[in-house]
């Protein structure tokens, strides 16, 4: 066995205390030399070839995962470096300091959830996003929707009132043609352009059928 003495340096970490344990095992605690946090292991030399000092090496690993996204756009903010200061027990997760685009400012967010797109700006900018979308989906407004769809919107056959060639979603296009179009789920789907309003009033049933009929079948009941 080998035997360490008080003030040695093994790896980048020196030893400051060596305990007997029940076991009759030597506990040695070691001062890191880099960043300057304790730990304790029984296996010095294993710890130095292993990994060195816990705390360190859990930086490496962080710093590792965020280096190929720094300099990086996710929708409206730039990764710019590996956060340190955020801890969560554990240190299960890891953050990124990064530049809102939004705003300016910098702010920290959890790794994945950047790159998973859930975190796409700093928080406030964040909040005033969501509150611009509750402002423009008023509950009062649109009772009754499911996903941004109304069930006796998409049932109605009536017509919007600047619709001018009398079929639902179907409208004129360059003077003496015909553009057929659906919404859904906020979304509007162009079916294109037809000579005959027959045509674009064909298309526009296919697409009903399509887009509502599953619609319908689910929710209408
Ligand atoms: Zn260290
Ligand atoms: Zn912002």
């Amino acid at each position: 066995m080998k035997k360490y003495t008080i003030g040695q340096t093994i790896g980048n970490a020196t030893l400051l205390k060596r305990e007997t344990t029940e076991k009759r095992y030597y506990k040695y605690t070691f001062q890191c030399n880099i960043c300057g946090s304790l730990f304790s292991t029984y296996a010095p030399q294993k710890q130095a070839k292993k990994c060195g000092c816990p705390t360190c090496s859990t930086r490496k690993r962080q710093e590792n995962k965020v280096k190929k996204y720094i300099g990086k756009k996710y929708e409206s903010l730039i990764v710019v470096s590996c956060d340190h200061n955020k801890k969560d027990e554990k240190a299960r997760f890891v953050y990124a300091n990064c530049k809102c685009l939004s705003c300016g400012k910098m702010f920290s967010a959890r790794l994945y959830r950047i790159l998973n797109g859930t975190t796409t700006q700093c928080p406030e900018c964040e909040n005033k996003k969501r509150l611009q979308l509750l402002e423009q989906y008023r509950p009062e407004t649109h009772k009754g929707d499911i996903d941004g769809t109304r069930i006796c919107s998409i049932k109605s056959r009536e017509i919007n009132k600047n619709n001018s060639t009398g079929v639902k979603g179907v409208s004129y296009y360059d003077g003496n043609r015909y553009r057929a179009a659906i919404t859904f789920k906020r979304k509007q789907y162009h079916l294109g352009v037809f000579n005959t309003l027959e045509e674009a009033a064909e298309a526009r049933r296919i697409a009903e059928k399509k887009l509502f009929g599953e619609f319908l079948k689910e929710h209408d009941k």
